[in-house]
């Protein structure tokens, strides 16, 4: 009620008359992209160059270590490194190779689940599936995997049954219709987006990861040779995340079988037929890699130099592909927006300043430690805490911008929504506000957890929930290169504007503050 009652106080079109947009540097800015574009080369760098960025390994440093001398050449300041804890080795598969040897001789396909061993070089053995009770508590799944330790001895131990995936008539969704868009980013009201949730399992069972910790224990324990797992995705698409102990001592080799492989040797084993797997696994463990960075820059401002605005997306990705659309487009687009500022030689007011996170894949890591260093909470703020205008994340693939969500009370998505509105053109709806301090998703919600203007960009859905997002196909042929000029030209309008208003962003205040998150939830994968 109380919200309502906000909403219709500051209607959007009282803020948006107030809004002064330079629509000489939207011009500009939108030349610059068309003539000079840089974001598929730079897509190019972090993808084809230092893809996969997982977390810890020396492709994501690399990774890093080229942004920040590509920021310098471009002519941003204080580009650096700035370390967290990850306290977790860095892990990267060298190479694999897997193949059914009996009753039928074929090449499998499959990803490696990181931060798990290599083989002993050609290991070779019988197939046998095991099926761990559904949904388990603790000791219904320690009572089953005592009573079949006997059976995983030397084993490539296939766990659970092949997903069965029917064929799909209905056609994949591309992009928002425009009424869709709208209703997303309404002013008042605005429809969530379908993304998929977590949700707690009931009192008393396990979670997946848990499930996954206790079989990857007894299958250690007990001398397996190595653990399959389903893919369960159609035309081959694989994902593969981690040993949830990132220790290699607590796992045996495991791999994601793309389905259709899956299926075929349960069946072969459902004839009664020995089937005998080789597999080839070289894995390397990097010590170093317990401490982390964040890649940041800086556009430094003027007279209002000591306020902050931010933009940034996570470097690090999935080790299956070249993390293209997760999220190493997100990450040239915002290289490309601060680009174009400083190229066109557009002196802000306030600071802008890049940041690039790692860490994200494994729970928004590396955002939350950087909101921690610099800027506490809404109940604990630091002295940058009011300082800061908010910070512009994009996590949704190749898509194009169509919108944008805020952290903060109505009149926030106003100053957005004016900031925006040049660009309807181009697809861009509007802005809305939100109140959730829930961490997961992506690192703007790291900010909004602190109680700051996380502001999460929204894009049109192309093939990324459905095809590209941590799985095997995430490379560089499935970005859209005019969509990511376009959301680049958007985001550097939208970063203008925040960085030369009079104000900084509306906030909520003590009164109207949500509630901060009871604790740290993993973020989604
Ligand atoms: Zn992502």
């Amino acid at each position: 009620m109380t919200r309502k009652i906000a909403a219709i106080l500051f209607t959007p079109l009282f803020v948006f008359a107030e809004e002064h947009v330079d629509a000489d540097a939207n011009w500009k800015i939108r030349r610059e992209e068309v003539e000079n574009s840089r974001v598929m080369r730079t897509l190019h760098m972090l993808t084809d160059r230092y893809g996969p960025r997982l977390t810890g390994s020396p492709n994501y440093e690399a990774a890093g270590r080229w942004v920040v001398s590509t920021l310098t050449e471009w002519g941003l300041k204080n580009a650096r490194l700035e370390p967290w804890d990850f306290g977790h080795p860095g892990w990267l598969n060298d190479r694999a190779a897997g193949y059914l040897v009996s009753p039928v001789k074929d090449t499998l396909t499959f990803e490696v689940v990181a931060w798990t061993p290599s083989t002993n070089g050609l290991i070779q053995g019988s197939a046998i599936e095991v099926q761990p009770p559904e949904s388990p508590g603790k000791d219904d799944l320690a009572a089953w995997l005592e009573s079949h330790k006997e059976q995983v001895r030397g084993k490539m131990v296939m766990i659970g049954k092949a997903a069965v995936l029917r064929v799909s008539f209905d056609p994949p969704h591309k992009r928002l219709e425009e009424a869709e868009a709208r209703a997303r980013f309404d002013p008042v009201n605005p429809t969530r987006p379908n993304f998929p949730q977590r949700t707690p399992p009931p009192p008393g069972k396990l979670s997946a990861n848990q499930i996954n910790e206790m079989i990857d224990g007894w299958l250690a324990a007990n001398g397996a040779m190595m653990r399959i797992n389903d893919a369960g995705r159609e035309f081959g698409q694989i994902r593969a995340f981690n040993n949830r102990t990132f220790d290699g001592a607590k796992a045996v080799p495991t791999v994601v079988l793309r389905n259709e492989d899956y299926g075929r040797i349960e069946r072969l084993l459902a004839d009664g037929d020995d089937a005998r797997l080789a597999f080839d696994i070289a894995n390397q463990f990097y010590p170093e890699g317990k401490t982390s960075y964040n890649v940041v820059a800086e556009i430094p401002g003027s007279d209002k130099a000591e306020e902050v605005v931010m933009l940034g997306a996570h470097l690090d990705s999935w080790h299956s592909a070249t993390g293209a659309t997760d999220n190493a487009i997100g990450s040239s687009m915002m290289m490309e927006a601060v680009r174009i500022i400083q190229t066109l030689g557009l002196k802000p007011r306030r600071t802008i300043r890049i940041a690039l996170w790692s860490g994200e894949e494994q729970g928004l890591l590396g955002s939350a430690a950087y909101v921690k260093q610099h800027f506490g909470t809404f109940e604990e703020p630091k002295p940058e805490y009011s300082k800061l205008v908010g910070y512009l994340n994009i996590d949704s693939g190749t898509g194009r911008v169509r919108g944008a969500n805020v952290f903060g009370p109505a009149e926030a998505a106003g100053v957005l929504r004016a900031a925006l509105a040049p660009f309807e053109d181009l697809g861009v709806v509007g802005a809305s506000a939100g109140n959730s301090r829930n961490p997961g998703g992506t690192d703007s919600t790291s900010f909004n957890a602190a109680g700051l203007p996380g502001i999460s960009l929204g894009q049109d859905p192309i093939e990324y929930q459905t095809n590209t997002w941590h799985t095997n196909l995430d490379t560089y042929e499935r970005v859209i290169p005019d969509d990511a000029m376009k959301s680049a030209t958007v985001i550097a309008a939208a970063v203008w504007h925040l960085a030369n208003r009079d104000g900084l962003l509306p906030r909520f205040d003590a009164a109207h503050m949500p509630k901060p998150p009871k604790a740290p939830e993993e973020g989604r994968r």
